[in-house]
C-alpha cells in the first residue's frame, strides 16, 4: 500500500484551549501534526507519514510558509511510494493556499487540504473527522487515478479554486461560492463523483516559489464614500517605500467601483501598477466586458484574485 503524507501547517485544527465547552477560547497551532494523527482512531494502522512544515495561525499566512509548503509538497509528490498528500491548515486563509497550490500541482496525484473550526480540545472538535475524511479522499482519489487539489471539510469535497470560508463560526463554514461540492462523503467515507468534474490542474514550474519575495499585491475595497483617498495615499507611499506591483479591487456588485476610485486607479495603472477587478459579493463573480479598463477576476474571491495576480506578475 502506498503512503499518504500529512503536512502540518498549524491552524485551529492544531489548536488547544483549557475549557472544552468554551471552544472559542483557544490558541491555534499548538499540537504537532503527529499528535493530530495519533488522536484519530480511524487512522490507526494506516500507512501515514507526518511532516511539520510550519506551525502558524493561518491568519498570519504568507509567502515564507507557502515557499516551505510548496517545496515539501513537491518533494513528497515526486516519491513513487506516496499516493498523495493531506495538508492540515487554518480555515482563515485556506482558500488562498488552496488556490495557489491548485495552480502549481499537476494532475498526477491528489492533494487534500483540511482544517477545523474547533480546537482539538473542544467537546465538539471537528478536526479528527475532517482529517480522517481527508486521508480517505486521498486514498480514494489515488485509487481512481485522480490528481489535483481539493479541500475536505464536514464531509464535502470542494474544488480548490471555488472553496471559500463562508461562515465565521459555524462548523459547516465552507462553500463553493455558488458551486456545489465536487462530492459528498457517505458514512463509510465513500464518495461518487464524475472524474470529469475533478479539478483541472496547473502543473506550472515550481521554481515560481523560489524568489525570497513575491510581488506586492494589495486589496482595495469599494464602498460608500470611497473617494480615492486611500489610492492616493498608497501611490504617495510607494514613491518613498518601494514597490507596489498590483491592486485587486474588491468591487461592488459585478465588480463595479465607486466613481471616486476611478481617477486614482487609472493613475495607478499609468504608473505601472496592474489593477484587476473582483467582487466583494460572495457569489456570481465578475465576468469580462468589452472595453474593460481593469480586467475581471472571474469567480475568485478577492484574496484568491490576489494570488492569481501575484502569479501573473511572476510570469505564470
Ligand atoms: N485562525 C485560525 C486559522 O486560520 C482559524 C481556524 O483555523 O479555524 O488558523
Amino acid at each position: 500500500m502506498q503512503n499518504v503524507v500529512i503536512l502540518g501547517t498549524g491552524g485551529t485544527i492544531a489548536g488547544t484551549g483549557t475549557d472544552p465547552d468554551r471552544s472559542w477560547q483557544y490558541r491555534a497551532a499548538q499540537l504537532s501534526v503527529a499528535q493530530l494523527v495519533d488522536a484519530v482512531p480511524g487512522l490507526a494502522g494506516m500507512a501515514l507519514e507526518t511532516i511539520q512544515v510550519a506551525q502558524v495561525d493561518s491568519k498570519d499566512m504568507g509567502w515564507a510558509v507557502w515557499r516551505a509548503l510548496g517545496s515539501e509538497l513537491q518533494r513528497q509528490l515526486a516519491r513513487e511510494d506516496v499516493a498523495g498528500v493531506v495538508i492540515t491548515h487554518g480555515t482563515d486563509t485556506l482558500e488562498e493556499t488552496a488556490y495557489l497550490l491548485h495552480r502549481l500541482v499537476g494532475a498526477r496525484k491528489p492533494v487534500v487540504l483540511t482544517a477545523a473550526m474547533r480546537p482539538a480540545t473542544a467537546s465538539d472538535a471537528d478536526g479528527p473527522a475532517n482529517l480522517r475524511d481527508a486521508v480517505r479522499v486521498v486514498q480514494g482519489a489515488s485509487h481512481r487515478g485522480l490528481g489535483g487539489v481539493v479541500a475536505v471539510m464536514q464531509g464535502c469535497i470542494w474544488a480548490a479554486e471555488q472553496v471559500r470560508k463562508a461562515h465565521s463560526s459555524a462548523l459547516n463554514a465552507f462553500d463553493g461560492g455558488g458551486h456545489a461540492p465536487l462530492a459528498v462523503l457517505d458514512e463509510q467515507g465513500q464518495w461518487r463523483q464524475a472524474a470529469s468534474s475533478w479539478p483541472v490542474c496547473g502543473d506550472v514550474d515550481w521554481s515560481v516559489l523560489s524568489p525570497a519575495r513575491c510581488p506586492r499585491v494589495e486589496i482595495l475595497y469599494s464602498h460608500a464614500d470611497a473617494d480615492g483617498w486611500l489610492v492616493e495615499a498608497v501611490l504617495a507611499y510607494r514613491e518613498s517605500h518601494g514597490p507596489l506591483d498590483g491592486l485587486i479591487l474588491a468591487g461592488t456588485g459585478h465588480g463595479t467601483l465607486h466613481k471616486g476610485l476611478e481617477g486614482g486607479l487609472s493613475k495607478a495603472v499609468a504608473r505601472g501598477v496592474t489593477v484587476w477587478r473582483s467582487s466583494r459579493v460572495a457569489r456570481g463573480g465578475v465576468a469580462s466586458r468589452e472595453g474593460d479598463v481593469f480586467p475581471a477576476c472571474g469567480e475568485l474571491t478577492p484574496a484568491q484574485a490576489r494570488v492569481a495576480l501575484m502569479l501573473y506578475l511572476m510570469g505564470v
